[in-house]
């Protein structure tokens, strides 16, 4: 098992050797190369897996730099874990620059829009604020290739399905969907169905 397997470039290697990160785990093994060929994913595993690499890796590959609006969106059921996500995609994309950003309640709103205002290649985001937002016009969504929906039996136990469903109403249909989640009951399945195409179905 090794990251060479996985044709990454040289920048995404060399933070990955700064981070430490010299085998992948297993969620990483099982999630990268399908990733790599742009597949929506189910993914069922736990917190402490390594799967916010397993998404970050392929998101930081693909973000194209010159390009300002959010390239990817990471939803997320609270505030810690989007300020995780934002801090774990900032090192996996520090040699290619990618500015990683977190949106969530009870921080300011215009401090928020303000950042958004420059270029942001990565959302991550609670779906109340990342609603906020986007009726505000302060977050352009028509960009997005890659989107994430962490820990998502959380998510919809937290009572988010009215927003998390809103926010998808509004990316673009060519894209990459991936779903996370330690459980996977029954509304965790009606959301895939819907909004993804032929999933592949990975338990760790
Ligand atoms: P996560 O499941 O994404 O919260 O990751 C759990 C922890 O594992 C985090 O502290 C990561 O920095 C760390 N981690 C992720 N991938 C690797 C890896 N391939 N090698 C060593 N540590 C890792």
């Amino acid at each position: 098992k090794s990251f060479d397997n996985y044709h990454l470039s040289d920048e995404i290697k060399r933070a990955l050797s700064v981070l430490k990160y010299e085998t992948p785990t297993e969620v990483q093994c099982q999630v990268l190369p399908l990733a790599m060929e742009n597949k929506d994913l189910v993914v069922k595993s736990q917190t402490g897996s390594g799967k916010t690499a397993s998404f970050g890796i392929p998101i930081c590959e693909m973000i194209e730099w010159e390009e300002k609006k959010p390239q990817a969106l990471i939803l997320t059921p609270t505030r810690e874990l989007a300020v995780q996500v934002r801090e774990d995609i900032t090192n996996i994309g520090r040699f290619k620059r990618i500015k990683a950003m977190a949106v969530y309640g009870k921080e300011p709103f215009a401090k928020q829009k303000e950042e958004l205002k420059q270029k942001t290649h990565v959302v991550a985001g609670t779906p109340g604020r990342v609603m906020d937002h986007i009726e505000r016009g302060t977050l352009e969504l028509d960009r997005v290739k890659y989107l994430i929906i962490d820990e998502a039996d959380e998510m919809l136990n937290m009572g988010f399905i009215d927003e998390v469903e809103a926010i998808i109403d509004e990316l673009p249909l060519n894209r990459v969907t991936m779903v996370f989640s330690a459980t996977l009951p029954k509304d965790v399945e009606n959301l895939c169905h819907k909004y993804m195409k032929n999933p592949i179905n990975i338990v760790i």
